[in-house]
């Protein structure tokens, strides 16, 4: 955390920006200087998956779409952030959330596992993150939902989450403007055995695609494209730069 007296980063103004620190963690920033962060990734004594600990990020409220290893590293939110893992709306300067429970995809969700889907309005712009959400859910969660701008979609061609075809008919059924994929594998910031692929054969099939420079998109309401694109993040250079995580010997 910051500790300069002069430096109050919730009180900066600036432009509606989402910045991506790899798998499913984002950062929004929005035009009043509100920072909420989605899904800090961890190890599990078990798992390798990340080689570098999950960078420091500044954020007044931290996101937690369920309580699996790579989403839930509540310890990595700064001293001062508020968290929240529940269903439900909350407000707070220019930022409303909404909070839609729904089941995790895959085996997991066969056991019933829980997943919050988290709408983010700001701006006059909608985001969905899906967390590692199914993509066959109820009338009464897609009413939950109701329209989104830009949706942040689980992808990668090992179809570890969703099968091609479920990322399609989200699509289809949500009619974002912008799709964000997430939750694939990385090079250097993944271990190589992790199952995850990167999504380019799902990229490959789509037709307007957009890869972005860097780590950073600003979002405008009046700017947004009138087809859907898909908009491809490069991670965070901070995600590759914080401490490296020693494999244990066992894995
Ligand atoms: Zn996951």
């Amino acid at each position: 955390m910051s500790t300069n007296p002069d430096s109050n980063p919730t009180n900066s103004t600036g432009p509606l920006t989402l910045t991506y620190y790899g798998h499913s963690a984002f950062q929004w920033q929005t035009e009043a200087g509100f920072k909420v962060l989605t899904d800090p990734y961890r190890n599990r004594s078990d798992r390798y998956w990340f080689t570098r600990q999950f960078p420091d990020v500044e954020c007044d409220l931290g996101l937690i779409t369920h309580a699996h290893f790579d989403h839930d590293a509540a310890e990595r939110l700064p001293e001062g952030a508020s968290l929240i893992r529940i269903p439900g709306e909350f407000a707070n300067r220019d930022m409303q959330i909404r909070g839609v429970q729904d089941i995790h995809s895959g085996r997991s969700g066969l056991q019933g596992f829980v997943n919050i889907m988290f709408r983010l309005e700001t701006g006059g712009i909608s985001f969905l993150h899906l967390g590692d959400n199914r993509a066959d859910w109820p009338g009464d969660v897609t009413r939950a939902i109701g329209e989104i701008d830009v949706l942040l979609v689980t992808v990668d061609d090992s179809n570890h989450l969703l099968q091609p075809e479920e990322v399609d008919s989200l699509i289809e059924r949500l009619s974002p403007k912008i799709v964000v994929p997430m939750h694939y594998q990385i090079p250097g910031l993944m271990a190589d055995d992790t199952g995850l692929e990167p999504p380019e054969s799902w990229i490959a099939t789509q037709p307007r695609v957009k890869r972005l420079v860097g780590e950073s998109a600003t979002f405008s309401a009046q700017e947004l494209p009138s087809q859907t694109e898909v908009w491809v993040f490069q991670p965070s250079p901070a995600s590759f730069t914080s401490p490296a995580l020693e494999r244990p010997d066992n894995l």
